[in-house]
């Protein structure tokens, strides 16, 4: 599988696990996920969210009696999540096309990388999430009178303004979600309506939500995932009709993160998968829909009706490439369970002994790049890191007691640094 880098703390000894994909930029978030249930296990008594949680009209407040003497925390969403430093760069560089002719590098350059990452035929750059569930709903449910059944406490229920109905003529049929953000399978068989029956409306797709954001940010379960899937697209159990699955993965990387798996693996039998990046994955604006290459084909003609044109939105998508992972260095892991973690070349012309080097290495560019430690007292300071290798197809990294949380950051820093900059090398040649 492919690197760019991504970690978690799984205790306060600072065992971690570098993970695939997705990028540098989810450490500011990821880490936070774990720490902090932990940290409300501590706190908290009472059992996680069962209802819907209705916020009154100020629930988009501000801080308001902010002084400049105050330090404000904001942690109110990810959505909050901005670009970095690097990001912002492949956005100020970026090669500009027009998206309707579909001459911009970078918008096909993210739609073909989501498209390989999820192992699906093609991939969309729309504005925002909501869109990008409203286009699976309009593009799986063509036929008047069609149904979609969803989870009670979904996004696209509850925080959609009823866009199925009120856009796509579509009837969303709801079932209680369970705090784990899965449902009742038995109801869900049931609620598949009789195609032969002139009376009802058609059952035409299925919906859940990964990780599942009122349900508190569950991972559904991988089996689940299959059971569902196995029941939808077994014809016996739906009345002959098919039924296609869709994933509202906003945060299906959070999902990955949590499961141990990749995200290919988690979608594998969905026919259509949404993700966000601009939450965990810190670009501006955006989300991604993948799916077949007739239903992704569908999806853009579609969001054309929705004034979903973008045109030059490359300066937009350039940020979320960004958070791909590397084509150059891979990670297997299930393979990573403590303190040692190997980075494999999956690209033979560089070798370990290289790419150890160059991580030992200051350059004056990456001291221009703030590639530094935090503590401004100090000046600006380089990282020098010392990972082991020797003959191998890979470099190890080892940890142990000395090694602080804090240090971890910068070990981190460094490698997407020098990751992102054989990354570009390798690009070029
Ligand atoms: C954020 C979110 C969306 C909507 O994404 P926008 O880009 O804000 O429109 C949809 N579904 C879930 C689960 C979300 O968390």
């Amino acid at each position: 599988m492919r690197f760019c880098l991504r970690y978690t703390r799984s205790n306060i000894s600072s065992c971690f696990t570098i993970f695939n994909y997705c990028a540098h930029n989810n450490r500011l978030h990821l880490p936070l996920t774990r720490s902090l249930s932990q940290f409300c296990q501590q706190i908290f008594f009472r059992p996680a969210l069962s209802q819907p949680a209705y916020l009154d009209s100020s629930h988009y407040y501000s801080v308001f009696n902010a002084l400049p003497s105050h330090y404000v925390i904001d942690v109110r969403s990810d959505t909050l999540s901005l670009p970095t430093s690097e990001m912002r760069q492949a956005m100020f560089a970026a090669t500009l096309g027009d998206d309707i002719y579909r001459e911009d590098p970078n918008v096909l350059k993210l739609e073909q990388k989501a498209a390989e990452l999820f192992e699906k035929d093609a991939g969309l750059f729309v504005p925002s999430g909501t869109m990008s569930n409203l286009l699976a709903i309009m593009a799986h449910c063509p036929q008047r009178g069609a149904e979609a059944i969803v989870g009670d406490l979904s996004h696209t229920f509850l925080y959609e303004q009823g866009s199925a109905a009120q856009i796509a003529g579509v009837q969303l049929a709801t079932i209680q979600n369970k705090t784990d953000g899965t449902f009742c399978l038995e109801e869900m068989q049931r609620k598949i309506r009789p195609y032969d029956d002139s009376l009802q409306p058609v059952t035409s797709l299925v919906m859940v939500e990964n990780t599942h954001n009122m349900c508190g940010g569950k991972a559904l379960p991988l089996q689940w995932l299959d059971e569902l899937a196995a029941i939808c697209k077994t014809k016996e159990n739906t009345n002959g009709k098919n039924i296609a699955l869709h994933m509202d993965g906003a945060r299906v990387f959070n999902a990955a993160e949590h499961l141990n798996e990749s995200v290919a693996r988690i979608t594998r039998e969905f026919d259509s998968v949404s993700y966000s990046v601009s939450k965990a994955l810190l670009a501006p604006v955006g989300s991604m829909l993948v799916g077949s290459e007739t239903f992704i084909a569908e999806a853009r003609r579609l969001r054309l009706a929705l004034g979903g044109s973008m045109h030059q939105c490359g300066i937009l998508a350039a940020a979320a490439i960004d958070n791909l992972r590397s084509p150059n260095f891979s990670v297997d892991l299930h393979n990573v369970h403590s303190n040692i973690l190997l980075i494999h070349m999956a690209n033979p012309q560089i070798t370990a002994s290289n790419f150890a080097k160059r991580l030992s290495l200051v350059t004056e560019r990456e001291l221009n790049d703030n590639i530094i430690v935090d503590e401004k007292e100090k000046g600006k300071q380089g990282i020098q890191l010392k990972v082991s290798s020797r003959n191998w197809p890979f470099v190890r990294i080892v940890l142990y007691n000395q090694i602080a949380d804090k240090e971890v950051d910068y070990i981190i820093k460094k490698i997407e640094y020098v990751i992102r900059e054989y990354d570009g090398i390798c690009e070029s040649l």
